[in-house]
């Protein structure tokens, strides 16, 4: 991350900009590819969520990370186990997931 953004707890509707005084709106924001919540002023400041923050640092760092997954044999199916680490940050729980099969891949949607 090359630009540097303030972090806020606030859940207001709008937020008192630090840098003009003016008012921040409610936004989606946009980082590495992911959005997430935060306020944006009109003289460009953008301040972020907190728990987002938060999310992101998690979600870069897994993201450079190798994982595997070991499938299993279950009665007359297969499981998959996935890491810890990937089902906090995804906020998974026991659940659907879809499967999109390709060529040596499997891709689980949730
Ligand atoms: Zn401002």
């Amino acid at each position: 991350m090359s630009k540097r953004f303030r972090i806020m707890k606030l859940e207001d509707d709008k937020i008192k900009c630090v840098s003009c005084g003016g008012w921040a709106k409610p936004a989606k924001i946009r980082i590495d590819g992911l959005q997430i919540r935060g306020w944006q002023c009109e003289c460009g400041e953008q301040i972020l969520n907190s728990d987002d923050a938060e999310w992101l640092l998690l979600m870069n760092k897994t993201k450079k990370k190798a994982f595997t997954a070991k499938v299993s044999k279950v009665g007359n199916s297969y499981s998959v186990r996935l890491p810890k680490e990937i089902v906090d940050v995804l906020g998974l729980k026991e659940q659907l997931l879809r499967i999109e099969v390709g060529l040596h891949e499997i891709r689980l949607v949730a």
